[in-house]
């Protein structure tokens, strides 16, 4: 159950960990992402007003035409330019490199964009690299009259690069931290639950202790009611005869409450437990359906036994005759007269031998909403119904820890108002004809 909490207690803190590392990634990288995009922006509009006043002597036909084809390689902070006259002939230019030419051709041939304004344009390059240019174009004026207009362009590919290193380096450093995170989390966690641990073994121990001695004292108080009721010299009135037969209800309950609390805080302190015989399984429900019989009919409920003979199974005898009486038990208890319970056990062969034990009733029912909460210590749906049946709501939960103790599982299946039914499966090597 501890660790069962501490892991949860890491699980969680490592989950708000990684949520804190998530946003501080996201939160960093578009900054420093928008920080580029608008040192960019800026560099592109200045770099082309220079150049267009640059050229503003030469579509004066002040000067000479001047084109350049450097072969640059994709790789560094490259500039490079476009100068069209007003006839849309190529006055000027400094070419970019030959892989990303065509592709920034094709964006001028296209271009849509208003003066001054940076458009940041992803290539595809042949080889299969990415190339990222931030493009801006401008007419070149004099005097209110258009000569022509520029087109400059960046290869700014290696900032984005660096960037996408970063994003990885991030990344990594925070699948590290959260690494770290986790093992630290599971070691506060270990140190969080020291004290609840203690205060719980603490509680466990009074629990078991207060039920032990508490048995001494009641089974006392039930043979002395007894004495006195057996006491022929007695002179008891009717009111005393029944507050008499009142006590000794009252104290069996409290028996039994003492005694089921006890096989829990033993069962929590792992002191019982499960000792494994080979015993037949129908003989042991057979006796238990005999013993309980009286009460059935005495309630007017229709108890049946269904199973075939002879089912050895190897499991601790004890643990489950306790697990029968509890089951049949309720069954009479939430079944109405002229219901009925049944009691069915049968052995599943296969690759994992099991055997089935099915408590079905036509009482109550269990809505839904219930179906888990009644394994629950203490939880009963109708307080009042079960007191008056004299239940103490820790039937169901010693019967699942039985069942889970022996490796098995118990589910219930229920129609509120038509009944319900628990369905165990325990493991248990097959037996079949060697008994
Ligand atoms: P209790 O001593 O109150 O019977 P249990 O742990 O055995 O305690 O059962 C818990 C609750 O589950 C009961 O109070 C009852 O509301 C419900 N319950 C158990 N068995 C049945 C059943 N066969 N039919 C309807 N309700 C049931």
């Amino acid at each position: 159950m501890f660790s069962k909490i501490r892991n949860r207690l890491t699980m969680q803190y490592t989950m708000v960990m990684a949520i804190f590392l998530l946003a501080f990634i996201v939160i960093s990288y578009s900054g420093v992402l928008w920080v580029l995009y608008r040192e960019e922006q800026s560099d592109i509009q200045a770099f082309v007003a220079e150049e267009a006043r640059e050229h503003l002597p030469l579509l004066r036909g002040e000067v000479k035409a001047d084109i350049v084809d450097r072969e640059y390689d994709n790789s560094g902070d490259k500039v490079f330019y476009y100068v069209y006259d007003r006839n849309g002939q190529m006055a000027a230019a400094e070419f970019p490199s030959k892989q990303i030419r065509s592709n920034v051709e094709t964006v001028i041939h296209n271009w849509k964009v208003p003066d001054g304004v940076g458009k940041i344009k992803h290539f595809k390059l042949d080889n299969g690299d990415k190339a990222i240019i931030i493009l801006a174009s401008m007419h070149i004026m004099d005097g209110g009259v258009v000569l022509g207009r520029i087109y400059v362009g960046e290869n700014i590919t290696s900032y984005y690069e660096m960037l996408k290193t970063t994003l990885i380096i991030l990344a990594v450093a925070a699948i590290i931290f959260l690494f770290a995170a986790a093992y630290l989390g599971h070691l506060l966690a270990g140190k969080a639950i020291i004290p609840l641990k203690q205060s719980f073994f603490r509680q466990r121990e009074f629990t078991a202790d207060a039920s032990h001695e508490l048995r001494t004292p009641l089974s006392i108080l039930l043979t002395s009611v007894d004495a006195i009721q057996l006491d022929d010299d007695n002179k008891l009135t009717v009111f005393s005869i029944q507050t008499l037969d009142d006590m000794k209800n009252e104290i069996r309950r409290m028996s039994r409450l003492v005694s089921d609390l006890l096989t829990l805080a033993r069962a929590d302190t792992e002191v019982t437990s499960i000792i494994k015989e080979k015993f037949d399984l129908y003989a042991l429900a057979e006796q238990i359906i005999r013993s309980l019989k009286p009460l059935a009919d005495a309630k007017g409920v229709e108890l049946e036994f269904e199973s075939q003979e002879d089912i050895f199974v190897f499991a601790d005898k004890e643990k489950i005759n306790q697990l029968l009486l509890i089951l049949i038990d309720n069954a009479i208890k939430y079944t109405p007269s002229r219901g009925n319970a049944k009691l069915s056990i049968g052995i599943k062969e296969g690759k994992k031998p099991c055997f089935t034990i099915t408590v079905i009733d036509t009482g109550v029912g269990i809505p839904e909403e219930y179906k888990e909460l009644v394994f629950e210590r203490f939880y009963r749906i109708d307080k009042s119904r079960s007191r008056e049946q004299g239940g103490t709501g820790l039937g169901l939960s010693i019967a699942k820890w039985i069942v889970e103790a022996h490796g098995g599982t118990i589910k219930v299946e229920s129609n509120p108002g038509m009944g319900s039914s628990f369905i165990i499966v325990i493991p248990s090597p097959n037996f079949n004809g060697m008994s």
